[in-house]
């Protein structure tokens, strides 16, 4: 599981996070809404230990982020601006068989290719696999690091609006491939969005964020009919 007791960030004399509190349970789909600006990425990246902050904890199964050394931390993350970029020089297949040869089991070369096969076509991006990086467009660009990550199968998975640069359509059949992708690894997933929509049908857990609190917790359900906060049911409900 994964708690995070009294976080606290500033950025120069900016506020970002103001005292967040909960936790996420073990192969929970846990989305984190909000609008611009609310916090959204900088919660997820003192999750994953890439950011300090100030106050407050992060721990994983117990143990505090920072303690756990970087490469026993068995996390997955796509970011939107500090992701680990594609490889440029390596085609989308190899890119995505290096997220495999990272975790700790061995994989035959036969594996590999199989695995590498299956997320493609996970991912709708098949047609890539033997193409360069710089040849892709934004959108595809995404879903090879959203391959990379999930072909390695880590306990937790943290995402940062990983279909914002899609097309309407791409979205729709990308976030049914989430949820079943979800269930399948069996991981645990911490979900960021700026999208109502998209929270509302993948969350098993909700956490609407604003201004660095947290204005509520609930199941989509509960959030959808019962609104904690006036800023709950304009930003999630139809009230306006
Ligand atoms: P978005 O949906 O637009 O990505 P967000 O909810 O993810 O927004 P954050 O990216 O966490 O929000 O940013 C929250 C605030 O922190 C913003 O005001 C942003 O300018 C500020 N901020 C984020 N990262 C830094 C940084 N490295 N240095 C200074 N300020 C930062």
């Amino acid at each position: 599981a994964i708690s995070i007791v009294s976080l606290e960030k500033s950025f120069s004399n900016e506020q970002v996070l103001k005292g967040v509190d909960f936790s996420i349970e073990p192969s929970e789909l846990c989305v984190i809404v909000g609008p611009s600006g609310s916090g959204k990425s900088t919660l997820l990246k003192c999750i994953a230990g890439l950011v300090s902050f100030d106050r407050g904890e992060v721990l994983i199964d117990g143990a505090s982020v920072g303690s756990i050394p970087v490469e026993k931390r068995d996390l997955g993350y796509v970011f939107q601006d500090f992701e680990e970029r594609l490889f440029p020089h390596m085609t989308v297949g190899e890119n995505v068989a290096f997220g495999l040869r990272q975790s700790e089991e061995n994989f035959s070369d036969d594996a590999i290719q199989q695995k590498i096969d299956e997320s493609l076509e996970l991912l709708a991006i098949t047609e890539t696999k033997d193409t360069l990086p710089s040849e892709l467009s934004g959108g595809q660009q995404q879903r090879v690091e959203l391959a990379r990550n999930l072909v390695r199968g880590c306990d937790i998975m943290l995402l940062d609006d990983p279909l914002a640069d899609l097309d309407y359509k791409l979205q729709k059949r990308m976030e049914l491939e989430i949820r079943r992708i979800h269930e399948t690894l069996g991981s645990t997933f911490v979900y960021v969005t700026h999208n109502q929509d998209q929270a509302l049908k993948l969350a098993d857990k909700l956490v609407v964020i604003n201004q660095g609190m947290i204005e509520q917790i609930g199941t989509p359900d509960e959030v959808y009919q019962n609104p904690a906060t006036a800023f709950v049911g304009r930003f999630i409900g139809d009230s306006d």
